[in-house]
């Protein structure tokens, strides 16, 4: 499969990796949307939100929660930040293996259009 963060979790190819267990990895944005900008992505390779099946609802739950642990790292967790799943091409999403986007470092915008 021709999948890129397939590719990053494989280390075929290089990412700034800011946290990673045995479930999802983290790594820098490589054009970031603000000051802080990672994404979370599990290992396991899901293309869309839409094929998330009941037995993800643990891997889901542990991407969403390393978000917030790397927010509160990054000393985010008092002002605040942004979490966004996008979902095919109305969401916007470009890169087919589900990521949760981490986002802050200044006040962001909403709605995000
Ligand atoms: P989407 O638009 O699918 O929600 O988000 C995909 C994200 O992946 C974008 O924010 C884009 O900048 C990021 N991205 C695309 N290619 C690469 C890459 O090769 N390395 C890294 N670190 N990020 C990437």
């Amino acid at each position: 499969m021709d999948c890129l963060f397939c590719k990053i979790v494989n280390q075929e190819i290089p990412a700034d990796i800011l946290y990673e267990d045995d479930l999802v990895i983290a790594f820098s944005d490589i054009n970031p949307q603000a000051p802080f900008h990672c994404l979370v992505i599990p290992k396991k390779h899901i293309s869309t939100l839409n094929d998330i099946t009941e037995q993800d609802r643990e891997l889901v739950g542990h991407m969403v929660t390393t978000a917030g642990k790397i927010a509160a790292d990054k000393g985010f967790a008092q002002e605040g930040y942004r979490t966004v799943f996008n979902c095919n091409s109305h969401g916007g999403q470009t890169v087919y293996h589900i990521h949760l986007h981490v986002l802050g470092g200044k006040p962001l915008g909403w709605p995000p259009y």
